[in-house]
Formats: structure tokens, C-alpha cells, sequence
């Protein structure tokens, strides 16, 4: 245990996740900012994490075979007297409601591009929901260490993409071959840049700018372009301005090359920097029909937390599942009463865990910023908020409409039971969006992404012995249903019955079969609310 304050606790925390397309370098930068921060001894552990899970986990076949990451995980790591917590998001755009979860959990995120391909697609609809939220962002160029594209047209880019400022803090020296290392434009030093995976954050050669006549010598004309472009650059683009970038409006931007080891200092040390530390959150709690809004504060004294992850199965032998918590105030203890605000039960898990690198640990305490994992046999779903008494119900973590639907036939009618079971635990998961047609009939799936309708079939047959068909059916939309008087709903439900469904959460859904649909249903009912969103309550 620490020697920290209650307030200390939360104010050294550090809670981020890492945002980019596939193959851009997430994985390996996340490697090594454990590796630097002595999270973990030896390269290659992070892949080793990854690996263990497909051996244990059969529907992790499914993001071998594909090379995609499909879930996302936690770790946290002790850094210069910081604790950080980092959140992995999964990369492929079919999970994109996955990663908006997580990036509801975090308080900053660290975008890594590809330098020879800039912002690529998957990244910006990261963007997108970081500046919904205006989450601040760290941006770090990846894989300068290879022929890469002009480091000024990147920084356009990165400006143009995120409709925010860039603000250079390293400048890349050459790259691809003359690769010569980077410029810190605060310490006015250059990192002069080594090839291997084996280095220490402190085994880089570091000389003054100072010294200029010495680095030209070295790095000949590679050095006075690198100069040029940095004046341009700094020319160009934004002074540093801290509050701008907590507001999210101005991105600090980093080069390097993740699996050198190289420029992920500076990076983990901007995290504990710059990045905030745990901010308040807001609970909208409805009471005799009326929210009533309340400001949490991480320093506020009473535990609690919303559940913005669920992960079933995670030990095949047992049916259990593990709720990630994003703790927002107070302080967890083990053997802490818990409440759930849903539905006032209390939650007794089996095991609460912390998430250290690649253990999972016993947690002794646990404040705002910090991710814990109740193990529990059910009673806790996505959106969730748990507390240590008080009532709360945190909001901002929404379902979208799906856009795709499939309808559900079990190839063996003896297993009903276990297909119901499976898909209303993966509903609750939010693997998949599951809706129950009023009138009877084949459950319908509803998915933003194509692949999340393969992992669910998959992990039906795997881990409930249920083997499924997938059939396409007319529809293309639903839309969540609400009405200010009951007058009104049961007009809409007399007149749609045939359209009727309820989800996971049993929240009504009217289903469509176009975008006039719902016009055509909104024009003729003006008094019912069609949500293309459905916020937890
Ligand atoms: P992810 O899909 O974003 O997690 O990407 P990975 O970390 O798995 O990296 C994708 C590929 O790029 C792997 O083959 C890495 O070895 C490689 N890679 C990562 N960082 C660098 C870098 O700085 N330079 C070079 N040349 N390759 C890199």
C-alpha cells in the first residue's frame, strides 16, 4: 500500500486508452510503455498475453485467423509515482461500439499513426467519438524508421483530420534509412536514434542542439532539413497550451518507432504530464419520473463505478462473467457492501481484480481512474452503475441502433434453452444487440459491424453448445420507442404490432425496414420519441 493521500490517490491517476487503425502499432507501443514503465520485464510478453488468451478462449480463433484485435483489455502500470491505467481498444471498425464503450472509461487517448499512411479510416471514427466528448489527445507518429511520408504533410493531415491544432513536441531527424533520431523542442536536445528492441528509456545518446556543428557532422544534411522543417512547423502550428489540450482542443504529437523503443518515453511521459487526471461524471438519476442530475467528483468519499465492459465465459469451466468497472469516486476496499442502482440488489462477486499488465490481482484498493473487474454468475449489465449505498445512475454510455440484422434458427430445437441463455448473456455483454418480436417467432440479431454476427455464432456453438443458422430478414433499423403518455404508446403499439420488439435491457423497439419507415411511423404518431440511441437507465 501507498503513502498517499485519499486525494493524492486520485489526483496520480492516469487513465487512457490507445486509439488507431490495424497494424499502425498499437500493440508494440503498448509493449513498450510497460516495458519502460517495469510493468513487464521482456519484450514479447504483450504478444505472449494475446496468444495464452486464444489458448484458453476458443472464439478468440476468430481474431487469430483475422489478425484483428477483437476485444479490448486493461493494465495498469506504476510510472514516476503515477498510476496508469491503459485501455486497448479493439481496431477492427465491426466493434467500433466495443471501443466507444472503453473510450467512455478513459480520460485521455493516445492516437498512434502509421507515418506512411497517415490518419487512416478506422482511426478517424476514433476521432470522431474522442471530440464528441472532447477527450483530450495524444498523437504519436509511429515507425519512423521506415521511408515514410514527409513529417510537415503529416502534421497537415493529423490538423486536418481532427479539426484540431498539432503542437510538435519531438521532431523526427531523417527517416527510413537516415533515421537519425528526434529533436525535443522543450529540452532543445536531440535523441540520437539506435535500431533494436533491447533498450532501456536512458540507453539513448541525448545531445544538446547546442552542440550543432557536432550533429550536422553526423547526420549531415538530414539535421539541417530536420531544422527547416521544425522552424516551418513550429511556424505553423500551435504554441503548447495545456487547458486547450484538456479541452480537447489541441493535440501534442510525438515521433518515434515502437518496436525501437524509441520516442515511447517522451510518450509516457506526456501521459503523466499532460494527460488529466480522473475528472467528475455525471449521474442522471430518475426519480418519480424526473432526472435528477448530480456532478460526481473522483474526491467525493463514496465508492462508485459504471460498468462500461462486460466479458462472459472468460474461464470456459465456469459460467461466469467479469464486469469492468471504471471506478469514478471514492475508494474501493475488498469485502465492500455493493449496490446495484438497476435493481437495488446487492452485488456479491466471487472475485474483485485489478488488471496488472498481464496478471490479474487480488485488489487491495482501488480509486476514480482506476478499472476493476467483479467477477459475478449475473445481476450486473453493461451501463450499470454500482455504488457503496448511495443511488446514482451515471449516463453516457449508449447502444446505437443497428443497421444489420439477422434472424436466429437453431439447428437443433433440443437446445432452445441453451440458445436463450447464450443470447441473452452476450446481449448483456453487449457482444450483440438481441431482440425478442412481440409477436413470436426466431429471435432477431442486430449488429453494427458483419463480424460481430460471426463471433456471436461462434461463441454460441462454443461456449453454450448451441449451433445456430444466420438468416438475413427485411430489416435494416429499429428504433428505441418512448412515449410521454401511455394513451399514446398504446396507440402506436395497436397500430405497429406486427414491428414490436424488446431488447436485451427489455426496452422497447419498433423495428424498420427503411429510413421512410420511420418517417412514414414518425409523420403519422408525432407524439411517440424515436431514439436511434438507447442511453442506459
Ligand atoms: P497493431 O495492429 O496496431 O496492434 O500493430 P502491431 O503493434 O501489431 O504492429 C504491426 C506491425 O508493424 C508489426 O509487424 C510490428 O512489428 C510493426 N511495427 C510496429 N512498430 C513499428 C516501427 O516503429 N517500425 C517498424 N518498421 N515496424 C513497426
Amino acid at each position: 500500500m501507498s503513502n498517499h493521500t485519499f486525494i493524492e490517490e486520485t489526483r496520480r491517476r492516469r487513465t487512457f486508452a490507445i486509439i488507431s487503425h490495424p497494424d499502425a502499432g498499437k500493440t508494440t507501443l503498448t509493449e513498450k510503455l510497460l516495458l519502460f514503465s517495469g510493468a513487464i520485464q521482456i519484450a514479447g510478453a504483450v504478444k505472449g498475453r494475446k496468444a495464452s488468451r486464444h489458448a484458453t478462449s476458443d472464439w478468440m480463433e476468430i481474431e487469430k485467423q483475422r489478425g484483428i484485435s477483437v476485444a479490448s483489455s486493461v493494465m495498469q502500470m506504476l510510472y514516476r509515482d503515477h498510476v496508469i491505467n491503459l485501455l486497448d481498444t479493439p481496431g477492427h471498425k465491426d466493434f467500433s461500439e466495443d471501443t466507444y464503450r472503453v473510450l467512455t472509461a478513459v480520460d485521455s487517448a493516445l492516437m498512434v499513426i502509421d507515418a506512411a499512411n497517415g490518419v487512416e479510416a478506422q482511426t478517424r471514427r476514433l476521432i470522431e467519438v474522442c471530440r464528441q466528448r472532447d477527450t483530450p489527445i495524444i498523437t504519436f507518429v509511429n515507425k519512423m524508421d521506415r521511408e515514410v511520408r514527409d513529417p510537415l504533410d503529416i502534421l497537415d493531415e493529423v490538423e486536418r483530420e481532427l479539426g484540431m491544432p498539432c503542437c510538435p513536441i519531438t521532431w523526427p531527424v531523417g527517416q527510413g534509412k537516415s533515421f537519425g533520431g528526434i529533436i525535443n523542442l522543450r529540452t532543445q536536445t536531440m535523441t540520437v536514434f539506435t535500431p533494436g528492441s533491447d533498450r532501456g528509456p536512458k540507453d539513448f545518446e541525448v545531445v544538446p542542439l547546442a552542440e550543432s556543428d557536432r550533429l550536422r557532422q553526423r547526420f549531415g544534411q538530414s539535421f539541417d532539413d530536420a531544422l527547416e522543417s521544425m522552424e516551418l512547423a513550429q511556424g505553423a502550428s500551435a504554441a503548447w497550451n495545456h487547458a486547450d489540450f484538456l479541452a480537447g482542443k489541441l493535440t501534442p504529437v510525438f515521433f518515434g518507432s515502437g518496436v525501437n523503443n524509441f520516442g515511447v518515453m517522451e510518450v509516457l511521459d506526456a501521459v503523466v504530464d499532460m494527460s488529466p487526471p480522473p475528472g467528475p461524471r455525471v449521474s442522471t438519476l430518475q426519480v418519480n419520473k424526473q432526472p435528477v442530475v448530480k456532478t460526481i467528483q473522483p474526491e467525493d468519499e463514496g465508492f462508485s463505478g459504471v460498468v462500461f465492459k462486460v466479458q462472459a465465459n472468460m474461464d470456459a469451466n465456469h459460467r461466469d462473467r467479469i464486469a469492468f468497472v471504471r471506478v469514478a469516486s471514492g475508494k474501493y476496499t475488498p469485502g465492500m457492501k455493493l449496490k446495484v442502482q438497476r435493481t437495488g440488489k446487492e452485488l456479491r462477486p466471487t472475485s474483485v481484480v485489478t488488471f496488472m499488465s498481464q496478471r490479474r490481482e487480488a485488489v487491495e484498493e482501488a480509486y476514480a481512474g482506476d478499472i476493476i473487474g467483479f467477477t459475478t454468475h449475473g445481476g450486473v449489465q453493461l451501463g450499470d452503475t454500482i455504488t457503496d449505498g448511495a443511488n446514482l445512475q451515471f449516463t453516457g454510455l449508449p447502444f446505437f441502433a443497428p443497421e444489420l440484422f439477422m434472424t436466429v434458427i437453431l439447428k437443433n430445437p433440443l437446445r432452445t434453452k441453451q440458445l436463450q441463455q447464450g443470447l441473452a448473456q452476450l446481449g448483456e455483454e453487449g457482444a450483440i444487440q438481441v431482440f425478442r418480436p412481440d409477436v413470436g417467432g426466431p429471435m432477431l440479431l442486430g449488429a453494427v459491424g458483419q463480424l460481430q454476427f460471426e463471433v456471436v455464432q461462434h461463441r454460441l456453438k462454443a461456449e453454450y453448445d448451441a449451433d445456430v443458422r444466420l438468416e438475413g430478414c427485411q430489416y435494416t433499423g429499429a428504433r428505441w420507442i418512448t412515449a410521454d403518455s401511455p394513451a399514446d404508446l398504446r396507440a402506436f403499439t395497436d397500430a405497429y404490432p406486427m414491428r414490436l420488439s424488446h431488447d436485451a435491457a427489455n426496452a422497447l423497439a419498433y423495428l424498420c425496414t427503411s429510413p421512410y419507415d420511420v418517417r412514414l411511423a414518425q409523420e403519422r404518431f408525432p407524439k411517440i420519441h424515436f431514439h436511434p440511441l438507447r442511453e442506459h437507465a
